[in-house]
């Protein structure tokens, strides 16, 4: 039995990993069999991790964290877990491929997920037209006309890196105002391509095989219109990875893992959370990693109270 399964490999899952393995914990990074480094692999320049004044490529950056945990003895399984059994003393993790890994504790770094709008058509031309990764998906878009929905730093960053190959985006936003920060704002406001539509929520996209328009609704006075354009990208946000803990592990209203004050501990005894699975608030590189540091050390001392419990049992 191991001593430490991480589950996720973002910032917050390496980080702990690095941790846990210079502890001597060996532990296992469970790392999904497509989504292997998280949300980083789909960023461009990354220009606000320290240490990096030149800026790093998010993928650059998960690669040498990967290979920082690997060199201090972190075992990467290419896996995805479908299932978990956290609430005995030896927690089961089961895999698709790799069949049941048990452990003394599991730390949870599983990210989050891409928000949909939730309408009809929206996985339909999913693919074809409609996408929540612009650098993926934004070289199909060369002199094409897009639009971009959501008012934060994901919808600002798309919005500008898809000037690089659009003609014209058009950020849709559902209120007047961003949320976004100033910097990302007034790139965006600066740069001719984009153009803003404020108080505008998107209600169905149009198109038979790829898309061909959207129809808006103006969220002040209720008025409908139809916006013609080839590509949609979504970037209203993301949603804790928690599906497979539900009914084991408590999660707060917002929908994160709870968690006891600032440490990692979960209500479960030996199960640790790390990174945007708990924090639906600060959501950076750095914090994720700080915070997979903090799980790493509280994985440690909790094998280490179990170690001397074992002891004084063993003594009595
Ligand atoms: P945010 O939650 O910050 O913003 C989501 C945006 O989408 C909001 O404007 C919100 O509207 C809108 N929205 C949410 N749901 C819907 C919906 N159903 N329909 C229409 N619009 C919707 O998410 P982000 O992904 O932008 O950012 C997450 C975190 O990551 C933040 O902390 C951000 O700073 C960080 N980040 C940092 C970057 C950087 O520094 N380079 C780059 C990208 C992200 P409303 O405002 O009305 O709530």
């Amino acid at each position: 039995m191991r001593e430490v399964i991480i589950i996720g490999s973002g910032p917050a899952g390496f980080t702990a990993a690095i941790y846990a393995a210079r502890a001597g914990l060996s532990p296992l990074v469970i790392a999904s069999s497509v989504e292997a480094g998280g949300e980083l692999m789909k960023t461009t320049d990354v220009e606000n991790f320290p240490g990096f004044p030149e800026g790093i490529q998010g993928p650059d950056l998960m690669m040498k964290l990967q290979e920082q945990a690997e060199k201090f003895g972190a075992e990467v399984m290419l896996d995805d877990v479908v299932s978990v059994d956290l609430t005995g003393d030896v927690k089961k993790v089961s895999t698709g491929y790799s069949g049941d890994q048990e452990a003394h504790t599991v730390i949870f770094a599983t990210g989050s997920a891409y928000r949909k709008l939730g309408l009809d058509d929206e996985e339909r031309l999913s693919g074809r037209g409609v996408s929540w990764c612009a650098t993926c998906d934004g070289f199909f878009f060369k002199t094409k006309t897009i639009a971009v929905v959501g008012g934060g730093d994901s919808a600002m960053e798309e919005a500008t890196f898809l000037t690089r190959f659009a003609d014209k985006v058009y950020v849709i936003h559902r209120k007047d105002s961003l949320r976004a920060s100033k910097i990302m704002q007034e790139r965006a406001f600066a740069n001719e391509k984009i153009e803003f539509i404020f108080n505008s929520a998107v209600e169905a996209i149009t198109g038979e095989n790829a898309v061909e328009g959207l129809t808006l609704r103006d969220t002040v006075t209720g008025a409908v219109s139809e916006l013609p354009v080839q590509g949609l990208f979504i970037a209203i946000g993301n949603d804790p990875r928690t599906h497979l803990i539900h009914g084991q592990v408590d999660l707060t209203s917002a929908g994160t893992i709870a968690v006891d004050g600032r440490s990692s501990r979960t209500n479960l005894a030996g199960v640790f959370a790390a990174g945007d699975v708990l924090d639906d608030t600060y959501r950076q590189a750095v914090t994720a990693a700080a915070s997979g540091t903090v799980a790493a050390l509280d994985a440690e001392h909790y094998l280490a109270g179990l170690e001397q419990a074992a002891a004084a049992l063993a003594a009595s």
